[in-house]
């Protein structure tokens, strides 16, 4: 998260402290949600009136836990959304299986997991496209797997020594094989 501090744009702390106490409109509360997703110094200001309110009224009232759950759920969005904006997702699969990946907003979103030691790969389909062409990668650029395809599920079998971070992406491509859409590259780390 950026923890650039620029006072020009930080909200006043009466507004924070309002914001805070659920006395903002809503257009004026969303303004200061967006900005404290990437301000440390808001965020913190914010927070400590939550809990300077919570300490006042004993335990915390509904409204104020009711704020502070809103908050963390935004603050995990705003988190995907500094990821997406990367263009590229760091994903360690876990011992277990059946987790799913996704790749970020406005792309072609590719979803990429592992069930049952198979890799699958799967995006939704585009409209106009008569085939896929899904790819992956070493992050040298060394085809692990390549394979074009008109459905919009492929199983992935990558070679037996493939350990460590891959890349995978895919593109839709019409009749001409232009491509008419492409996903963000997803970065998978795989277990040897
Ligand atoms: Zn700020």
């Amino acid at each position: 998260m950026d923890d650039k501090h620029d006072a020009r744009t930080c909200p006043d702390d009466d507004t924070l402290r309002s914001y805070a106490l659920g006395k903002l409109a809503d257009r004026q509360a969303e303004a200061v949600e967006e900005h404290y997703f990437g301000c440390d110094r808001c965020w913190h200001e914010i927070e400590r009136t939550v809990e300077v309110r919570a300490s006042f009224d004993g335990a915390p009232r509904a409204g104020t836990s009711t704020m502070r759950r809103r908050t963390l759920q935004r603050l995990a969005m705003a988190a995907i959304v500094a990821i997406a904006a990367l263009g590229l997702w760091l994903w360690i699969p876990p011992a277990g299986d059946g987790v799913i990946l996704r790749g970020g907003e406005g792309a072609l979103e590719l979803s990429v997991g592992l069930t049952e030691g198979t890799w699958t790969a799967e995006w939704p389909a585009v409209p106009g496209a008569t085939s896929y062409l899904l790819e992956v990668t070493t992050p040298d650029g060394r085809s692990l797997f390549s394979q074009e395809t008109l459905q919009s599920k492929v199983e992935v079998t990558l070679p037996e020594d493939t350990a460590g971070v891959t890349y995978w992406k895919v593109q839709a491509l019409d009749a001409m094989r232009q491509t008419i859409e492409r996903s963000e590259t997803i970065e998978v780390s795989v277990d040897p």
